[in-house]
């Protein structure tokens, strides 16, 4: 098991277009044991940094180290990092046994039995006993992905890394091997990194979770964190689905020092506590969760906006309001005895405890 350190880790791509700054002046701690998952849009650096820290990409500038000691010169194998693939990259003319073996015998002087006792315990971690004469053809994307996540646990490693190992598995499946992987996790408690851009993914299996956005680290915390606290709208946006709503307001302070934000077809009146955390009159951005909001005709007006039912949408367990306010979609998670007819005006309101406040220049967090 291993710490894991970023220290103002640089990687820039020499293109024939100019110089791509993959990942900018990243700087992050992992303690040992801990299952981080870094998040993020297609391009934003997720995979350079974890190929740079399994050492098949060198770094342009800063260190990464693994319980203390620099690794940027040393090579892959020096490392003792196990990395599982989207594509799994298994060798097709192997059986699932000799593939599960293969690295541990190239790279220990392990006995037969010792590798063979290893594949057998790491194959019923997995459930695939059944599987280990198979070759990889006959067997599905599921069994696939786990025979390559058990060839990664034979080499009982530092650092396990994951880069979007589910995506090419089907829904269902990949909810099963989420769950089958956090178990995995707690019984070998190894130090962890788990590329997905699926936030939901991250959500349910992280301890903690980086966010990345063009090469930069946007924020890092436990789900709950980058849920209830984002730290600025780029995060507010990325996580949580349906996606949060942003308004454009102004704020006015009134002359009892409380204040009032307007803009976007929204009037809503905030307490002194808000007009002091932003520092008074300005320009804001305003964002609510869908969850956040409801329809209720009884909240007194300076706490309620008007908005048209664009689209109601039953998904079972809620129903998703699609609304239309100031010209703007705005979306709202109700129970499902809210049921307004499309077309209707519906009285929306909010707590002020679960409002946040961006920077409009700078969209970071103030409240
Ligand atoms: P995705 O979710 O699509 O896999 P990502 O977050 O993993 O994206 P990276 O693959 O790390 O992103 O890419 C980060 C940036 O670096 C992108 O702009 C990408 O085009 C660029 N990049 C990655 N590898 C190379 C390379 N070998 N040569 C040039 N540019 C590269």
């Amino acid at each position: 098991m291993a710490r894991v350190q970023f220290d103002d880790v640089t990687k820039v791509f020499e293109d024939t277009s100019g110089p791509i700054v993959a990942v900018e002046e990243l700087s992050l701690e992992i303690p040992d044991g801990e299952f981080v998952v870094f998040v993020g849009p297609s391009g934003c650096g997720k995979s350079t940094t974890l190929r740079m820290l399994a050492g098949l990409e060198s770094i342009t500038d800063g260190e990464i180290r693994l319980d203390g000691q620099p690794v940027n010169d040393m090579s892959p194998k020096e490392r003792d990092i196990a990395m599982v693939f989207q594509s799994y990259a298994l060798y097709p003319h192997k059986t699932v046994r000799e593939n599960m073996a293969y690295g541990l015998k190239l790279s220990t002087d392990l006995s037969d039995e010792e590798v063979n006792r290893r594949v057998v315990e790491a194959a019923e971690m997995m459930g695939i006993e059944d599987l280990l004469d198979k070759k990889p053809g006959s067997l599905s994307g599921g069994q696939q992905q786990r025979v390559a996540t058990g060839r990664a646990i034979v080499r009982e490693p530092a650092v396990f890394l994951f880069d979007e190992p589910l995506s090419n598995l089907d829904a269902k499946l990949r909810k099963h091997m989420r769950t089958e992987l956090s178990r995995i996790h707690s019984e070998l408690g190894i130090t962890t990194i788990y590329v997905t851009h699926d936030q939901e993914e991250a959500m349910t299996m992280a301890d903690r979770i980086v966010i990345l956005d063009n090469g930069q680290l946007q924020q890092v915390g436990s789900p709950k964190e980058v849920y209830y606290r984002p730290a600025n709208a780029f995060v507010a946006d990325f996580i949580g689905s349906p996606s949060m709503n942003f308004f454009d307001v102004d704020l006015r302070v009134e002359s009892d020092g409380t204040g009032t934000l307007v803009g976007e077809g929204i009037s809503y009146g905030v307490s002194e506590e808000i007009v002091d955390a932003v520092g008074g009159e300005g320009e804001y951005t305003l964002s609510i969760r869908p969850e956040n909001l409801r329809v209720d005709p009884t909240a007194p007006p300076a706490k309620t906006f008007e908005a048209t039912v664009d689209v109601v949408e039953i998904v079972g367990s809620d129903n998703f309001l699609y609304l239309r306010v100031g010209g703007k979609e705005c979306r709202l998670r109700a129970p499902v005895e809210v049921e307004p007819a499309e077309g209707e005006v519906v009285d929306v309101t909010f707590d002020e405890s679960d409002l946040h406040l961006f920077d409009r220049n700078t969209e970071e967090a103030l409240v």
